[in-house]
């Protein structure tokens, strides 16, 4: 187990479009150890969600675990999801009105930007057997799964800004834009 260093934003790896794994490579103990790792630096800072481009490996692995006591985001219970490990995922939008959040990154260290996403979508993935699943979800768990699979396609929250001045600090954000 180890916490791994989480790449900021500048660095070329989170705008790369990660490859697909294998079934062979999802099954693996190398892969397996990642995903380990991966979850205990989510965990060690706090966040929602975590992609592997974000530990400076370009693979299609994301992690979601929205508990509802999460320091971070204040997160009702009914939007609690647990721990759920997706390989090669694909999101499908099952509802394009838009749901507005301010969100949050471990790549963009400290600062909250408001972005409007699909308020639904069914994500297509493989679990840690290789076997297809499949997850609906809507409000906040859309916008955490959409948020950590744009990073396996090189995409960040901040490319999605409804507005450059709903961008701010944490701080200022508590001070000022929260509700
Ligand atoms: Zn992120």
């Amino acid at each position: 187990m180890a916490i791994l260093k989480v790449a900021q934003l500048g660095h070329p790896i989170l705008r790369k479009v990660a490859r697909d794994l294998t079934p062979d490579e999802i099954r693996s103990t190398e892969v397996r150890q990642l995903v380990q790792d991966m979850l205990e630096t989510m965990t060690e800072y706090g966040g929602v969600g975590l992609a592997a481009p974000q530990v400076h490996h370009s693979v299609r692995i994301a992690l979601v675990e929205i508990e509802s006591d999460n320091p971070r985001y204040q997160i009702g219970e009914d939007d609690a999801v647990p721990v759920t490990v997706l390989f090669n995922a694909r999101v499908t939008v099952l509802d394009d009105a838009p749901f507005g959040f301010w969100e949050g990154c471990l790549s963009v260290h400290g600062l909250r930007g408001y972005v409007e996403r699909p308020s639904k979508v069914r994500v297509d993935y493989l679990d840690h057997d290789a076997k297809p699943q499949v997850i609906e979800a809507e409000g906040f768990p859309a916008v955490v799964l959409q948020h950590e699979l744009d990073h396996l396609d090189g995409v960040l929250y901040v490319d999605k800004l409804v507005d450059s001045k709903q961008f701010a600090f944490v701080d200022e954000f508590a001070r000022y834009h929260a509700e």
